[in-house]
């Protein structure tokens, strides 16, 4: 069975993304809907599934509509139901199976209490957590510490070949801070490939984690002091994107 990932851009840096395999389909944060279903009408896909990485509305907005349209069952961790309560309580999950669907679950708290990575063959959606060169603010309903834990103790230990397949394209934004906070030839290399492809109407092409690794400041330091102190950095330096939630 082939499976398939789509991935389309709303707003000016928002991204949806469907999961395929088979006749089975999931969305994942559809904050468009109808985004989302053009999403799924361009890969023939009906999809019985909306799954949150989180709460936020950027990232939910489009589910209750899609849920009517489409009967579909919304899939997220509890502890994000004040924005959007699920249908389904991903809280203490390892694994799901939606049809031919196998999902791995990484909880990953911090831009939102509720954040999860989504792992599915070889791809891991990483929602708000972690960006193409950055990683996500606490500005509402997050906890920097939290944060901090999940990048030290949980996204340290997944395999380097993982794709990396972010809630935003905020590239062009996190390259400048990373090259002034932690300058290395890889995200010089970034911000040049990042440019090129906006300037040719290109979508960018997914990282791995192990390049991610390479360049990320967030995932370069090496204790949570550090991170939180590098996060407040971050927040104050702001002079473009990563504005979204
Ligand atoms: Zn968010």
């Amino acid at each position: 069975m082939t499976a398939r990932l789509g991935r389309r851009r709303f707003g000016r840096d928002n991204y949806v993304y469907l999961l395929a395999e088979g006749e089975d389909a999931a969305l994942v944060d559809p904050g468009d809907a109808a985004v989302g279903a053009a999403l799924a009408a361009s890969m023939g896909a009906r999809p019985r599934w909306i799954l949150h990485t989180h709460g936020h509305p950027d990232h939910s907005g489009g589910s209750a509509a899609l849920r009517a349209e489409l009967g579909a069952e919304v899939l997220g961790h509890g502890a994000d139901a004040a924005w959007f309560p699920p249908d389904v309580d991903l809280a203490g999950r390892g694994t799901i199976d939606l049809g031919a669907l196998h999902l791995r679950l990484h909880p990953a708290p911090g831009h939102t209490p509720g954040s999860l990575l989504f792992e599915w063959r070889g791809r891991l959606l990483t929602g708000d957590t972690l960006f193409w060169a950055g990683c996500g603010n606490c500005r509402h309903g997050g906890d920097p510490a939290a944060l901090a834990a999940t990048f030290l103790g949980g996204i340290a230990g997944l395999d380097g070949a993982l794709e990396v397949h972010p809630g935003h394209d905020y590239a062009e934004a996190n390259l400048p801070f990373a090259l002034e906070v932690d300058p290395t030839a890889a995200a010089a290399e970034r911000l040049v490939a990042a440019r090129a492809a906006r300037a040719a109407g290109r979508e960018p092409e997914a990282s791995t984690l192990a390049a991610e690794r390479a360049l990320n400041p967030f995932l370069r330091v090496g204790d949570a002091a550090r991170f939180a102190a590098l996060r407040a950095r971050r927040d104050a330096w702001a002079p473009g994107g990563e504005g979204g939630r």
